[in-house]
């Protein structure tokens, strides 16, 4: 079969590789559909201390049973399947609490499994043991069933940040994240979303597809949004953008008692900001975090996307086949498109 394997910075190949076999325990899937995302751009450039290569890429996968492992039950051959793309342990102190998104022992596909970017992939027993493979619901596709792993990111980060009814919201970053933060929110409830971005070309698309109130960009967002909120701030500001700066700006704007996602984390070797800490005490800020999603995310995320509360297939813009997998990591890393997804 087909894979796309990571072997090191810069050298990611399509290459051969054998049919991987089903262990007991284990499910064999066909991929139908592996989207990608800034991580892969991230991992393409920079590889990750988790990867020992050569490894299959790919952690938002949707696909189809071929085959079921000994011991395995309530699966079937021809199950249209969903995959978490973090896997809990299950069994840490954290994950006994309930906090999977923050298990120290969390593995991923793609990273310590091999991943999407190939014909057949088999989902660990791991996966099964934390209820990480989730039937897709009738009526989605495979594609989008596969933008259902970003979308439980996005779900944690506005449960985290009480993303609710009546809510001005601020999304900074109009990237793929950015354009379902947009949609999440106004299922929730949100009052007024408004979407910031310092690339305009990439605002103007992401506008034109998920409408925001209004759109922000240029030198003096801070004030921008004062003047949009008729001086209060924001409720809720989300840094969907790996950017400082932005998660500096989403503190001034923010409203008394206002919530402050840092959504998007910051580069390794640069992640220090500068934080007013009074404008935290007097206003009441919370600022809050966002790892991953936890299992459950995944399922509730490909509700709501069959309820069409959030929809997502016309966020997918670029189809590809696996073979052209370099270009589709190049396309994100242009930042072109809203969500490009690979079919193998
Ligand atoms: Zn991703
Ligand atoms: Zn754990």
């Amino acid at each position: 079969m087909k894979v796309a394997r990571f072997h090191a910075p810069g050298d990611i190949r399509v290459e051969e590789a054998p049919e991987p076999v089903t262990g007991a325990g284990e499910i064999k899937i066909r991929v139908r559909n592996c989207s990608t995302c800034g991580t892969d751009v991230k991992i393409s450039k920079h590889g990750h201390h988790h990867i020992r290569p050569p490894r299959v890429m790919g952690h938002e996968i949707a696909g189809q049973i071929v085959e079921v492992g000994q011991g395995v039950s309530g699966w079937a051959a021809g199950d249209r399947v969903q995959v978490i793309a973090a896997i809990p342990c299950g069994a840490c102190s954290e994950c006994g609490r309930g906090r999977m998104t923050v298990c120290p022992n969390q593995e991923s596909m793609g990273y310590h499994y091999d991943g999407g970017f190939a014909e057949y992939m088999i989902v660990p027993a791991k996966v099964l043991a934390v209820d990480g493979l989730n039937r897709i619901p009738e009526g989605v596709g495979f594609a989008e069933a596969s933008v259902a792993e970003p979308l439980a990111c996005v779900l944690n980060g506005q449960e985290l940040a009480r993303v609710g009814e009546g809510d001005d919201v601020v999304i900074m970053g109009s990237g793929p994240i950015g354009c379902l933060h947009v949609r999440l929110a106004r299922s929730r409830g949100a009052a007024r979303v408004f979407l910031v971005d310092i690339n305009a070309e990439r605002l103007e698309m992401a506008a034109a597809l998920v409408h925001p109130d209004a759109v922000v960009h240029g030198q003096d967002v801070v004030e921008q949004v004062l003047k949009l909120t008729e001086g209060r701030g924001a409720d809720v500001v989300i840094t969907a953008a790996a950017s400082g700066a932005a998660q500096e700006q989403a503190l001034q704007m923010a409203a008394r008692q206002g919530r402050i996602s840092f959504f998007g984390g910051l580069p390794k070797d640069d992640p220090i900001i500068r934080c007013d800490s009074n404008l935290v005490h007097y206003r009441e800020l919370t600022i809050v975090g966002a790892n991953g999603s936890s299992p459950a995310h995944n399922a509730r995320a490909l509700q709501l996307i069959a309820e069409g509360a959030v929809p997502v297939s016309d966020l997918i813009t670029h189809r590809l086949a696996l073979t052209e997998v370099l270009e589709a990591i190049d396309i994100v890393s242009r930042g072109e498109a809203i969500k490009v997804t690979i079919e193998p």
